[in-house]
C-alpha cells in the first residue's frame, strides 16, 4: 500500500496540487483554485485547515455577492410591478419585514420566492389573478 493511496476510493493516488474547482452558491457558479491532496481516480479531494483557509475568503466574497445580486434583482422585479415590500411579502408570504431584509441581502430568500416574483415581473397580466383571489 502506498502512502498516497486514495483513502476514498482505494484506487487511485493522491497527490498535493492546486486544482480548479466549480463551487456552487444557491444556483450560482464560480471557478476556485483550491489546494489539497487530490486523487487521480476518483477526483476527491482531501482539503486541510489550511487548504481551506486559501479559499475561505474568496468563498465569503463570492456568497455575499450572490446575496447583494438576488436582493437586487428581487428589488428591480418588485419595483417591476410597482407593489410596495408589504404588497410583496402578501403576495409571497414570509410576515411584513421579509421583503426589507431580502432586498437588504440580510436573508437569502426562499426559492419559491424569487421564481414567483420572477414569473409575475415577466408577466404582470398575471397579479390579477392572485389580487382577485
Ligand atoms: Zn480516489
Amino acid at each position: 500500500m502506498s502512502d498516497n493511496q486514495c483513502q476514498i476510493c482505494f484506487a487511485g493516488t493522491t497527490r498535493r496540487e492546486v486544482k480548479e474547482e466549480i463551487y456552487t452558491f444557491k444556483g450560482h457558479e464560480t471557478v476556485i483554485q483550491q489546494s489539497g491532496l487530490w486523487c487521480d481516480s476518483c477526483g476527491e479531494g482531501i482539503l486541510n485547515g489550511n487548504d481551506l483557509k486559501t479559499t475561505a475568503e474568496e468563498i465569503a466574497d463570492f456568497k455575499q455577492a450572490v446575496k447583494l445580486k438576488t436582493a437586487k434583482d428581487l428589488k428591480e422585479k418588485r419595483e417591476k410591478l410597482h407593489i410596495t415590500q408589504k404588497q410583496a411579502a402578501e403576495i409571497c408570504g414570509g410576515g411584513v419585514n421579509a421583503f426589507h431584509k431580502y432586498e437588504k441581502g440580510e436573508i437569502f430568500p426562499p426559492k419559491a420566492t424569487i421564481n414567483l416574483l420572477t414569473i409575475l415581473a415577466n408577466h404582470p397580466d398575471l397579479m390579477k389573478e392572485i389580487q382577485s383571489g
